[in-house]
């Protein structure tokens, strides 16, 4: 008997249609079902969704019945996506105030919807194939007939013997801590926020979490989120190491964007199918279908690329806590500098005399007793104008290069120089098209804007007044490479031999291969000193580095982004993180970090000479109390673009006006309620105003309370969409709940 089934497409949330529509079905179909719909004059791939409950039945659906669509195909033998699953987009999709047929949609690979059912059985069995081998190999079994479908339409996997999964053994003790962490891991639900200094084994604890797991329950499944996967290859081969050869190596599948659809695809089905036991993954894996998910790990939880900054803007770290809440698995967010946010929820209890959100693991010395690196500030103020290295500095530097051993220099500037200027008019080279400045690269002469992409030869002379004296302001990596080889030219002859620099920075590392082959050479001791941008801050664990350096970091302590200190403090304390790993080199001198700033008295340098996150930590958090800041208020920006700017502020100012009419009216929702907590400020252009030829404008909503906020948004989208209608100079509005960036 035909049935009427709602189905997800990906409609967005701009435009008027339902969050799902109504197909007929040959026979009721199961939420989560992947199936093939119609959608206008094209074909998509759509998920069954629960039904609501005021939707008719196949009785008394009247008129509106025969005007619906027919269902094109169904994917058979597909086990349909889990109730947790579709919890979570429903979720995503409310929360992030986007459809949930988008959130569902982008979570899905793409090439899903172009593969029929037979060529998805066809894939598992290619995969299934490679698993048994790996499995009979390991067991010595010989491999067992299997009729061809029922090999890969398993809900359930056969439970493994509980005496496969042997304990490994370790190849060393864990410290103190990381036992007991691991004892706190294991005895508690969490979720847990894992605050264990850079070099203190956290990754040891992630892996051995995970081990434990699986012991208990060898059906389970879990997932490792890392910010961004390329920066990490250590990471993956760890992981690997430790549970390919007891589960395979098909057991393991990576979810990131640098992989062809196809690998995506495959990652994808082998975790929804319950035969990748472990996926890594960048922030897309959050939405990955993993059906025995019961561990979520988030290392370096405070990165900002587990923010997505367009379409659905989720953060991963966030939805990875609302997601092992849904699907009752562990959660642990690791991080040696964690966000403000995960840190509040580590301290203190959302409800009085109650436990705080994140129970606290701290693991706060290094592996082995290493010591954290000595902090020391040069005054820039009392060196020669335009000096890039300080004398200090070099000399440290040679004094680490004598005895053979590595130096890391972070510059968070790519290019040669950040602007070219006429010396005589005052010229300088901004982009047409954007509001920032051109940046010089020497290699092939050019000056390149950083975000729209736009490139042009460096004029001969002035365009404004033919001057031929341009001179460049600040400096970038390439740069800091050139100076550096120079000065120590002399060192090198002294040593007889060559010293090797290396970058690394967004333009050396754009060839295939070349950033892991570069990050093999530092590995491998081939390098000396590396030169880059916070791409080298993070992660990495490199044996032989005893100095690190940041050069030129005051422009982050004056900014008017309220999280630019943070941001700093971070980078910074991950980038001291990088020296002195090792305990047992031996070092006749400890390990240390220079600073070259000219406010060597501020703050959040004493902070970090002192390696205390946790003062820093209290007093960032305490001015944004005082100032109502997240995490003690949760806001949300309405952005707009529009080729001028006057269209995108007219939208925006009468956007306001109708918002601040809503906040006169009592909540719809609990009418004993006004929308008194919540602040409408006035729109204001972005940071960066103009990209691309694009004016780009914000107005920042402001609420004590989340749950609030969120029905106030959800007020908005009408005068959003009948704004846009009356403004057609507006190109797109946006909602950025939670937005990492003002
Ligand atoms: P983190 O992620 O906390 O910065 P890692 O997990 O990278 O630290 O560990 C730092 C180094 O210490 C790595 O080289 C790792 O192999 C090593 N290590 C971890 N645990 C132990 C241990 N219990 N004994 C000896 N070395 C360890
Ligand atoms: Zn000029
Ligand atoms: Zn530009």
């Amino acid at each position: 008997m035909p049935h009427i089934v709602s189905v997800l497409v990906p409609t967005p949330k701009q435009s008027h249609l339902p969050d799902a529509l109504s197909y007929w079905a040959q026979t009721d179909l199961a939420a989560g079902t992947l199936v093939k719909v119609p959608l206008g004059p094209r074909v998509v791939l759509g998920i069954v969704w629960p039904q609501p409950k005021d939707t008719p039945t196949t009785q008394g659906v009247g008129k509106r019945a025969i005007e619906l669509k027919w269902i094109v195909g169904v994917l058979e033998d597909f086990q349909p996506l889990s109730t947790g699953w579709l919890d979570l987009v429903s979720f995503s999709a409310q929360y992030y105030q986007r459809s949930p047929g988008e959130v569902a949609l982008w979570g899905l690979p793409p090439q899903l919807k172009n593969l029929s059912s037979e060529q998805i059985h066809l894939r598992l069995k290619r995969w299934q194939k490679v698993c048994d081998k790996t499995q009979n190999a390991r067991s010595g079994k010989p491999a067992k007939a299997k009729n061809n479908r029922s090999a890969f339409v398993v809900s359930e996997p056969p439970p493994l013997e509980a005496t496969q999964a042997k304990p490994v053994t370790l190849a060393r003790p864990f410290s103190a801590e990381q036992l007991s962490a691991l004892t706190l891991i294991d005895a508690n639900p969490g979720p847990f926020l894992l605050f264990g200094s850079t070099g203190s084994g956290k990754t040891e604890v992630y892996l051995q979490a995970i081990q434990t797991l699986f012991e208990r329950e060898p059906n389970a499944q879990a997932l490792i989120m890392v910010p961004e996967i390329n920066l990490t290859p250590q990471l993956e081969a760890r992981v690997r190491e430790r549970f390919a050869p007891e589960w395979g190596e098909q057991s393991i599948v990576s979810l990131h964007s640098g992989l062809t659809p196809a690998q995506r695809l495959s990652s994808w089905l082998a975790a929804h199918f319950g035969m990748a036991k472990l996926v890594l993954g960048t922030r897309m894996s959050i939405f990955a279908s993993i059906p025995r998910l019961k561990i979520i790990i988030v290392d370096e939880e405070h990165d900002v690329s587990y923010k997505q900054q367009e379409g659905a803007r989720y953060s991963a770290r966030d939805l990875a806590v609302y997601r092992g809440r849904l699907e009752g698995a562990r959660v642990i967010l690791g991080s040696a500098t964690p966000s403000l946010e995960s840190w509040h929820h580590a301290q203190v209890s959302p409800t009085p005399g109650g436990k705080p959100r994140y129970q606290l693991v701290a693991m706060p010395a290094r592996i082995g007793n290493a010591s954290l690196p000595q902090v020391h500030r040069v005054d820039m103020n009392h060196q020669p104008r335009k000096t890039i290295f300080s004398s200090h500095l070099l000399s440290a530097i040679a004094n680490r290069l004598k005895s053979r051993e590595q130096v890391l220099i972070v510059l968070n500037r790519r290019g040669y120089a950040p602007v070219l200027q006429c010396n005589s008019c005052g010229w300088k080279t901004q982009c047409n098209h954007c509001s920032a400045y051109k940046v010089f690269h020497k290699l092939d002469r050019t000056l390149r804007c950083h975000h729209c992409g736009q490139t042009e030869r460096v004029p001969k002379a002035c365009p404004l007044c033919a001057d031929q004296d341009i001179g460049m302001l600040g400096v970038g990596t390439q740069q800091l490479e050139e100076q550096l080889q120079e000065a120590l030219q002399a060192l090198g002859l002294e040593l007889g031999r060559e010293i090797q620099i290396e970058r690394i920075d967004a333009d050396s590392t754009r060839a295939k291969g070349s950033l892991q082959a570069r990050l093999e050479r530092m590995h491998a001791g081939e390098v000396d000193v590396l030169i880059g941008t916070q791409m080298i801050a993070k992660g990495h664990d490199f044996r032989r580095v005893t100095l690190v350096a940041a050069i030129d970091v005051d422009s982050a302590l004056f900014s008017n982004d309220f999280r630019a200190c943070e941001r700093l403090f971070a980078l910074l304390m991950q980038s001291a993180g990088r020296a002195g790993r090792d305990a047992n080199l031996g070092l006749e001198r400890p390990a240390e970090m220079w600073l070259q700033t000219h406010h060597p008295k501020h703050a959040l340098f004493e902070a970090l000479k002192a390696h205390d996150y946790v003062q820093f930590a209290n007093e960032q958090l305490s001015e944004r109390q005082l100032a109502n800041m997240p995490p003690f208020s949760a806001q949300a920006l309405i952005r707009v673009e529009a080729r001028a700017g006057h269209a995108a502020l007219g939208f925006l100012n009468e956007l306001h006006a109708r918002g601040s009419a809503l906040l006169q009216e009592a909540d719809p929702l609990n009418r004993d309620l006004a929308f008194e907590d919540i602040f409408l400020y006035s729109a204001v252009p972005m940071q960066m105003q103009k990209l691309a030829n694009i004016e780009r404008y914000q107005l920042l909503i402001e609420c004590a309370s989340r749950a609030h906020l969120q029905r106030f948004l959800r007020l908005l989208h009408e005068p959003l969409r009948s704004l846009k209608k009356k403004h057609p100079g507006v190109l797109r509005w946006v909602i950025d709940v939670d937005p990492q960036s003002l």
